[in-house]
Formats: structure tokens, C-alpha cells, sequence
């Protein structure tokens, strides 16, 4: 609820105004037990942020994180470390976020002993089954993660996230990195292990079209804000912010009518900077239906439909 997360910028000398990055700001949303939230928006929009303030990984300027009706927002470490058992991540980059010393045993079973579970043996019979959920082999345990293929070392990320019997999995973009011939596998893996496990999951993207077949809820962020959220179907079918509409034309898509939607939405220009963002809807210097009210007043998110919110000024 209100999620807003700011990173303090170095302070320039002598002055006296603060400068501050806004990453997330004012973000809510619910994701029901066992369902699955997409969200997407170009890169630096603040969806990792999002996800690395719900798990507690930064600290909130404002707002509350609600898991399983406990409010975890400002608890310390100790008190966070029974519900840090409940919420796992699946990182981004299968390469950078495994220990190249360690070997697979020893990567998935570190949560274990983080969180006391387990005696040796019991570990190890917990690593095996892993393994096997993630489609490797128990002869893979004793190897080292530099032996594997990005897919193979994907696996072994998720299989360590798994270790500790979570309910709530964020997979921040788990297959951007990845060869195309292989993201439908893991995706599809990581429905399976949902199915299996009654996972709920957070599942970042930048690719929409991606998120929503996956996906229950689908929500739309630019420049640290949520500025469309509902249901995925509702989302993709009937994009309201000009941003999502936007998103959704630059999907190359093989219906001839998404070429004219191209022509009509496309995304220029940069996104400016979320250091001291713009006054406004921060969308509007890449909007083209953006008029004087759009650079000076912010739009609310509001409910524009059925399971369906967006914050424009022209709905
Ligand atoms: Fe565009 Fe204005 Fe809507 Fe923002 S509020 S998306 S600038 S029309
Ligand atoms: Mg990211």
C-alpha cells in the first residue's frame, strides 16, 4: 500500500535542497494467494525497486508491505527473519547472482542454514528433490555453476529460492538474460512449480505480451508510478494510459492491425530523469495527447473499468 521508495543523492555543496531519486513512488496493489501480478515498463521505471522494497531488501520512505495479513514494513531483521522464509527472489541475471566458488549443493541449501531448517542429510535429501523439480540431475549437486548453460543456471537460481518452501516468489525479468529458444521452457517451469506448489507470485517483465499469458493482474509502471493496473485481459485488450498503448504497439506483433496501432503510438524520446521527475503527468513530454493540465497536474490513478485502474487525465 502507497509504496514509495527514495534514494538520497549526494547533496551539492552549499545548497540546501535535497535531492532525491524518486524509484517508487506511491505504488499499491494486491496479489491474491496463488495468483500471479505482471509488471512491466521499459527499463529504470522502478519495477526492481518496487520488488526489492516489498522483500525488505531496501527500507520504505512511506507506505506498507502487507504479507499474509502481517504488516512487515518496519520490522527489524530479527523480527523479519521468520517471514523472510515466506517471500523469495529469482534474480534477473542467472550468471551474476550464483557464487562461482560454490557448488550447486552448497548454493541452494545456504537458505536452508541461513533459516536453521534441516539436519545434513536432510538438506541434502531437500537439494535432490530440487534438483529434480528444476529438471537437473542429483550428479549436478557436487558442480560448479561456470559447468552450466544460462537455462541450466537459471534453474539452479530458482531451485535455491525454492529451497526454503516459500509462498511468495518475485522473479525480477528471471528470463531476459536467457536465449529466446529457451524462455518459453523456464517460463513454463516456473507455471508448473505455481501449480505444484501454490505459488504467488510478482513476475517482472518488460515484455507485456509475455506477462500476460502468465498472468491474473497485470500493472503498467513509469518513472516510479503505477500508471495502469488491472486485469490482464482487460489490460491487454483495452490498453487506457497512452503509455501502455504505446508498450503495447512497439510488441511486434503478427496482426496486421497492430502495424496501424504502431503508426499511431510510438514511443519517442527518453524518459526523463526520476532524480527531481516532472511536475505533471510524468509521462507527458513522451504523450502526444498531452496539454498545459498535463504538465501541472499530476492524474490520479483511477477506476476506469471492472478490475481496471489508470491514471490519465483524459479518462
Ligand atoms: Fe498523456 Fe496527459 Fe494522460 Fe499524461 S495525463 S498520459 S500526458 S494525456
Ligand atoms: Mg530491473
Amino acid at each position: 500500500r502507497n509504496i514509495t521508495k527514495y534514494f538520497p543523492i549526494e547533496q551539492k555543496l552549499f545548497s540546501k535542497e535535497k535531492t532525491v531519486l524518486k524509484a517508487v513512488d506511491d505504488v499499491s496493489f494486491t496479489i491474491k494467494k496463488g495468483e500471479t501480478l505482471g509488471l512491466v515498463g521499459e527499463s529504470g521505471c522502478g519495477k526492481s525497486s518496487t520488488a526489492r522494497t516489498i522483500i525488505r531488501l531496501h527500507d520504505l520512505t512511506a507506505g506498507e508491505i502487507i504479507l499474509d495479513g502481517v504488516d512487515i514494513s518496519r520490522m527489524n531483521e530479527k523480527q523479519l527473519l521468520p517471514h523472510r522464509r515466506k517471500m523469495q527472489m529469482i534474480f534477473q541475471d542467472p550468471y551474476a547472482s550464483l557464487n562461482a566458488r560454490m557448488t550447486v549443493k552448497d548454493i541452494i541449501s545456504e537458505p536452508l542454514h541461513v533459516h536453521r531448517i534441516g539436519t545434513k542429510s536432510e538438506r541434502n535429501e531437500i537439494v535432490e528433490n530440487l534438483l529434480h523439480k528444476v529438471g537437473l540431475k542429483k550428479e549436478h549437486a557436487m558442480r560448479y555453476p561456470h559447468e552450466f548453460s544460462g537455462g541450466q543456471r537459471q534453474r539452479i537460481g530458482i531451485a535455491r529460492a525454492l529451497a526454503v518452501n516459500p509462498e511468495f516468489v518475485i522473479c525480477d525479468e528471471p528470463i531476459s538474460a536467457l536465449d529466446v529458444s529457451i524462455q518459453a521452457q523456464v517460463v513454463n517451469m516456473l507455471q508448473d512449480l505455481q501449480e505444484e506448489l501454490g505459488l504467488t507470485y510478482l513476475f517482472i517483465a518488460h515484455d507485456l505480451s509475455m506477462v500476460k499469458y502468465i498472468s491474473n493482474q497485470m500493472g503498467v509502471m513509469y518513472l516510479g508510478k503505477l500508471v495502469e493496473i488491472g486485469s490482464s485481459e482487460e489490460v491487454y485488450k483495452h490498453p487506457a494510459h497512452p503509455y501502455t498503448q504505446a508498450l503495447l504497439a512497439s510488441v511486434p506483433a503478427p496482426d496486421p492491425r497492430a502495424v496501424q496501432a504502431e503508426e499511431d503510438v510510438m514511443l519517442e524520446g527518453d524518459i526523463p530523469s526520476p532524480i527531481n521527475p516532472p511536475q505533471g503527468c510524468r509521462f507527458a513530454s513522451r504523450c502526444k495527447y498531452a496539454d498545459e493540465r498535463c504538465k501541472s497536474e499530476e492524474p490520479e490513478l483511477k477506476q476506469i473499468g471492472l478490475n481496471h485502474l489508470a491514471a490519465c487525465h483524459l479518462l
